[in-house]
């Protein structure tokens, strides 16, 4: 019997996480609530003492616990699982950050300008709440606007105008006509952005939320350490739970992959859409995307530990996607690596997956850390 994942515990941290704002480069505050869901699953206690350590993980993070806990200097997090085998160590990651904006400009209107993080469209914005979060630790909630949003002033044009950044701004939920009264609130260039996730858990099962990519990945980590912690199963080797904090802007796992990896995994959103086999009920098994194919040993295990198992899955290429495999990849570490994730709809716009997606995802990586 595989030891079984607490999905009702997975989702109550993904909604948590979910409602915590986290655009790339701006993590600290969702990164301490991962190292306190390690610590607890890993049954350590909490503390600063364990930042730092060796780069394998092999001595750095103890604090009692079955988890190895320790923190890169970039703010990602790595928590270690001792296995059986030592040598030929394994690594799953999720990415905690997700897309978010930046303060480009204050308006001499007192409203904001603002550039991407990562590759959110004008046109999945628009309308959007959002929250800036401004130096000093105040939060100021917004709204994200075309500069021509009313249909009684502008008429045809409030229509017409191209959905781009130089024709988005944002309107500020306080009382401010000039840049002056703006920069009184503490607004500046440079503070970062955050999107309201609107997440919400449907009867049906459905969980439909902003920032689905990744951390819905995150919570199946968090499940997936927790099933094994908690039937006091050793995993066949070592195990790394990498949460890294800058994919969306395309380094995250750059850094950090722990030397004795020999297998990665990068558990992020299975691509749904047309053309593509994977749903939001499945897990998704990348065979390729656009940095090239993944490991075709890892896909084909993964593929049988599915079948042999039970678990809904499906094989799937995608055509605009790179991942923090192939960012580790690239940065030259000497794995075999691969991605996978639960089906998630209408990615980086109103994302939605189901229990059912996540469950399999979670399971397959139970699976495959016992084989
Ligand atoms: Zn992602």
């Amino acid at each position: 019997m595989q030891p079984k994942v607490d999905m009702d515990f997975v989702m109550d941290h993904l909604v948590k996480l979910l409602t915590t704002p986290s655009p790339s480069g701006h993590t600290d505050e969702v990164m301490a609530m991962v190292e306190e869901a390690f610590a607890a699953i890993g049954g350590g206690a909490t503390g600063g003492s364990a930042r730092g350590g060796a780069s394998d993980g092999a001595a750095g993070g103890a604090r009692g616990g079955a988890l190895e806990i320790r923190r890169t200097n970039k703010g990602g997090l790595i928590a270690t699982l001792r296995g059986a085998d030592d040598e030929n160590q394994r690594l799953l990651s999720a990415h905690v950050d997700t897309l978010g904006g930046m303060v480009k400009e204050i308006k001499a209107s007192g409203r904001l300008k603002y550039v991407p993080i990562g590759g959110a469209s004008p046109h999945s914005v628009e309308g959007e709440y959002c929250t800036i979060l401004a130096d000093d630790g105040r939060r100021y909630t917004g709204t994200i606007l075309t500069i021509k949003a009313a249909a009684h002033v502008y008429g045809q044009e409030a229509r017409d105008l191209p959905r781009k950044e130089e024709n988005m701004e944002i309107r500020l939920d306080e009382k401010v006509k000039t840049a002056a009264e703006t920069r009184a609130l503490g607004i500046e260039v440079g503070n970062f952005i955050a999107f309201d996730p609107r997440t919400e858990v449907t009867p049906a099962g459905f969980i439909k939320s902003r920032h689905l990519d990744d951390k819905a990945s995150v919570a199946v980590l968090f499940g997936v350490a927790k099933a094994l912690v908690e039937a006091v199963v050793r995993p066949a080797a070592t195990t790394h739970f990498f949460i890294t904090n800058f994919e969306e802007v395309g380094h995250g796992a750059s850094y950090g992959v722990p030397p004795k990896t020999k297998e990665y995994i990068a558990v992020d959103m299975g691509v749904v859409g047309d053309g593509i086999q994977a749903d939001e009920y499945c897990v998704s098994i990348c065979a390729k995307d656009s940095t090239g194919p993944y490991d075709e040993g890892l896909r084909r295990r993964l593929v049988e530990l599915a079948k042999a198992n039970g678990i809904p899955h499906a094989v799937d290429i995608y055509p605009y996607y790179g991942s923090d495999a192939s960012a580790a990849l690239r940065a030259g570490a000497d794995i075999r690596a691969i991605v996978i994730g639960q089906g998630v709809d209408a990615s980086h716009a109103y994302e939605r997956t189901h229990r059912e997606g996540i469950k399999a995802t979670a399971d397959l990586l139970v699976a495959y850390l016992l084989s």
